[in-house]
């Protein structure tokens, strides 16, 4: 989709910044509340104005409550001698995350039940969360684990678990309309990167940029914890949710995995034919999946009570990747080039919603001559066969019924072809715009 050279350097650029703002963003433990997430929506609004929302622990959200406050200062496994075995230190993943307080001295039998390990993976340290059933854990390799002797073992898990907030991140960006496309992402995992500190910085990078341009839709970015943070703010914002006409959950945009696309409930919406046709148009594979009642936030948004056009675009989907929810999920697992053919695709995905349109061919008996009009032979950037082709199908599919986006994917043309044909038709009088369909 990366047509000029202009546009293919700044992409990379753009994920190259995108990986260092993960790795600033990578040490923090971060949860679905206390200070390593307030400390991240802090790092995300030093870049774009968000709104840093605080709700009260018991605050209720439809069939969920907002817990307590979790914080975490120090977390370990020490032996006889005074040696951290396992230490919140080296990683915050050596903790459950939700874990509540801890001090005891246990034999590894005891130990034993609240430790977690991937066999299969015998250096990996997995991820685990225990965020609405009080308990505590450790999670560490399974290598590490088969080395403990048999004895006893002092357990401390440093935390606090007490009535406090859940913090949200939120920034509406006013376009041409009050229409809205909802960019939402979840910001609650500690140290992993591609779920998703990649989804963090994409947002963070999109919001950026649109924030200099007057789009013709408004852009709402929403930076949750995930479940309680999108049923949250659903349960704060009923009354705007009728203008979202387009929405996406941003995740695992970092690894080397072609694009995938999961439909919105709905399965035809506006965003999943624009997001479909961005990805058709990719020189790379790609995927195309159906909705499913499971994966991120856009299981909230697609519930039926909502029911919004919310899909949700990502490299390799949560679970279809042996480094999902793991520490090898790190910076190495994720790609600056990656995150920079991501926002590629995003911002392919937001010129066609906000190009497209439905158009009234007013010179319909037959074709217009377009020679005598100087239409003939190049318009604008594409080659101009390319230009050509893309004026006909305009021209023969512009009956008021069909949009741009419909057009592109009868013609096989990528929509960016079928616009710029679109625009010089309108520049010489053929075409009038319909209101809506
Ligand atoms: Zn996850």
């Amino acid at each position: 989709m990366i047509s000029s050279t202009t546009e293919d350097l700044d992409v990379r650029r753009a994920g190259r910044d995108m990986h260092a703002f993960m790795t600033e963003l990578f040490p923090i433990c971060r949860s679905i509340s206390g200070e390593g997430l307030r400390r991240t929506l802090r790092m995300i609004e030093e870049r774009v104005p968000i709104e840093i929302h605080e709700v009260v622990t018991g605050s209720t959200a439809f069939d969920w409550t907002v817990p307590n406050e979790w914080n975490i200062r120090d977390a370990y496994i020490m032996d006889g001698t005074g040696r951290r075995l396992v230490d919140f230190r080296s990683s915050n993943l050596h903790v459950m995350s939700y874990s509540r307080p801890v001090r005891a001295r246990m034999t590894l039998g005891e130990l034993r039940p609240h430790l977690h390990t991937l066999p299969e993976h015998p250096d990996w340290i997995p991820y685990r969360t225990t965020y609405y059933r009080e308990d505590w854990g450790f999670c560490l390799s399974d290598r590490v684990l088969r080395s403990l002797p048999d004895g006893e073992y002092e357990v401390c898990v440093d935390s606090t678990l007490e009535p406090g907030h859940l913090s949200y991140g939120e920034l509406l960006l006013p376009g041409e309309t009050a229409e809205e496309v909802l960019i939402s992402c979840h910001v609650c995992h500690p140290s992993l990167a591609n779920d998703n500190l990649s989804g963090i910085a994409l947002a963070t990078e999109l919001a950026s940029r649109l924030r200099s341009t007057v789009p013709r839709f408004s852009y709402r970015f929403l930076f949750l914890p995930g479940t309680i943070g999108s049923l949250t703010w659903l349960a704060r914002n009923e009354a705007v949710l009728g203008r979202i006409s387009h929405g996406l959950t941003v995740a695992c945009v970092g690894d080397p995995g072609p694009m995938t696309y999961k439909r919105s409930r709905r399965g035809d919406a506006d965003i999943d034919r624009a997001a479909a046709h961005v990805l058709g148009h990719l020189d790379e594979g790609h995927r195309i999946l159906e909705f499913s009642p499971y994966g991120y936030d856009e299981r909230q948004y697609c519930s039926p009570g909502f029911n919004l056009p919310v899909g949700s675009l990502t490299r390799t989907p949560h679970g279809r990747y042996p480094e999902y929810h793991t520490s090898a999920d790190d910076l190495s697992f994720v790609r600056a080039e990656a995150l920079g053919d991501s926002l590629a695709v995003y911002l392919s995905v937001i010129d066609v919603l906000e190009g497209n349109r439905v158009y009234r061919n007013l010179s319909p008996m037959g074709e217009p001559n377009l020679g005598r009009r100087g239409l003939y032979p190049s318009v604008g950037g594409t080659d101009a066969a390319t230009s050509q082709l893309a004026m006909l199908w305009v021209l023969n599919q512009s009956d008021g019924l069909h949009d741009l986006l419909e057009v592109a994917d009868r013609s096989g043309l990528p929509f960016r072809a079928i616009r710029e044909a679109a625009d010089a038709l309108l520049e010489h009088g053929l075409l009038e715009e319909v209101a809506s369909r």
